[in-house]
């Protein structure tokens, strides 16, 4: 298989990654279909805000149409804001600041996001079909084989299927991620009740980690307020899409250690839900009441874990993207930058290949070689900030929660 002017891509799995990638390819008249394990588009809440950097924005302004990058923007929270390190009852240790450039890092809803990434897809995004593995051979070169005993034939197979890829111990047999010590318990409350804001007008743009007493044990939490409403701004860029509710939002999160986590309560939103009130009461009572406000069913339990560096690519013209390769803990907010970034990076090098008829094997191998390094700092840089900030290591967690805050004002006071 050389030249490469007239190609074909199945992409397994419709998260930030693989509808970023179908979008950069679909518009560039590359025939692309994304197959996704979900029976539907929104039977998850994911209702989590991410944080875009640079890197992310750039992805989805090189690969979405100009509407719908506008779209991502205009949605999406005031650029610029704070991130506060604290201790439990919220005396400030340290912040940073955020440029509030209009291109700067911003919070986006994670589902406003996802709907955003899935318009303009229409036939190309297939549910129900869980990739199981890549077969060589068939009419493109490729199969991807799905659980329900189907199959479709490509020239190129993309694996975007997140943190539990079916396809990575196929495509990268070395690399399967390293579990970390510590999981979250991530849950959303509204940020109006009866008419007042749950978040004090000291943190009104701040994101906040409050790092407890007790290494491993920390809270965050973050308003995410919607720019423009997404009913509105929906029906002016991309009318027919559905548009998320658009009410704003507290995401918060506890995190403690996965051992904390006892197994017949993973699956479980209520069990979950009590863990982390039980967890929380050591902590100021601003995040109390955030706990005890929150939609129950937008409870969610990460396990973090750690990426491992791919050291071989098994199957010629299969390649791999986002968390799948590379998932890290959720500190510094790069994992789903990274992924955005690795899919605007292989549409590129794969249109690149068909401009200049170069083989596609080439293609990805380039876009491989360029993906590990930058992916890979991003895994050590989330790895040591996680370390950094909740780990048992004596001075940095006694500088953190003892001796900064002490010099610090009383944020929120506790009445
Ligand atoms: C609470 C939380 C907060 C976060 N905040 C941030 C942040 O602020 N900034 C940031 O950059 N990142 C953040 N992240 C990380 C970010 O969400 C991920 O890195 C990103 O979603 C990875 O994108 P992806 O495309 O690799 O995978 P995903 O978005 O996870 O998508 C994978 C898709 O594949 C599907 N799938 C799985 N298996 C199969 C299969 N066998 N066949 C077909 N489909 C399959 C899944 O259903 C899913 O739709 C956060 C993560 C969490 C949990």
């Amino acid at each position: 298989m050389g030249i490469s002017t007239n190609f074909s891509v199945a992409i397994a799995g419709a998260g930030l990654s693989g509808l970023c990638l179908a979008q950069y390819l679909t518009r560039a008249g590359i025939d692309a279909h994304v197959y996704e394990r979900d029976p539907g588009p929104f039977v998850r809440r994911q209702g989590y805000r991410i944080i875009l950097d640079r890197h992310g924005l750039a992805a989805l302004r090189e690969s979405l149409p100009r509407p719908l990058y506008n779209l991502a923007l205009t949605t999406g929270d005031e650029p610029g804001g704070h991130l506060r390190f604290t201790d439990s009852r919220l005396r400030d240790a340290f912040t940073i600041t955020f440029k509030d450039e209009p291109y700067a890092t911003r919070q986006v809803d994670r589902l406003t996001l996802r709907s955003i990434l899935q318009t303009g897809l229409n036939g190309r995004i297939h549910y129900g079909k869980q990739a199981v593995a890549v077969d060589s051979g068939g009419p493109a070169g490729l199969r991807l084989r799905f659980a329900d005993g189907g199959a479709v034939a490509a020239t190129v197979v993309v694996g975007a299927d997140g943190v539990g890829s079916a396809l990575r111990a196929q495509l990268m047999p070395d690399a399967a991620p390293a579990s970390a010590p510590l999981a979250g318990i991530y849950g959303r409350s509204p940020l109006h009740r009866n008419g007042e804001s749950m978040i004090p007008d000291a943190l009104r743009s701040s994101g906040v980690l409050a790092i407890a007493d007790r290494p491993g044990r920390a809270f965050f939490f973050t308003p995410m307020r919607f720019g423009e409403r997404p009913r509105e701004a929906f029906a002016r860029l991309a009318p027919g899409s559905y548009a998320p509710t658009g009410d704003d939002y507290v995401m918060w999160g506890l995190l403690l250690g996965q051992g904390e986590v006892p197994i017949g309560v993973r699956g479980d939103l209520l069990a979950l839900w009590r863990l982390a009130a039980g967890l929380s009461t050591d902590f100021h009572p601003l995040i109390r009441r955030l706990v005890a406000t929150a939609e129950l069913d937008a409870t969610v339990l990460n396990l973090f874990a750690t990426g491992r560096r791919p050291r071989r690519w098994a199957v010629p013209r299969a390649t791999m993207m986002g968390d799948a390769v590379h998932v890290m803990p959720p500190f510094g907010a790069h994992g789903g930058n990274t992924a955005l970034r690795d899919a605007a990076l292989l549409g590129r090098r794969l249109l690149e290949a068909r401009a200049t008829g170069r083989a596609v094997e080439e293609a990805i191998a380039a876009y491989q070689d360029e993906m590990v390094p930058y992916a890979f700092r991003a895994v050590d840089t989330a790895g040591r900030l996680m370390r950094r900030l909740t780990g048992g290591a004596a001075a940095p967690h006694w500088v953190l929660t003892r001796v900064l805050p002490r010099l610090h004002r009383v944020t929120v006071p506790e009445a």
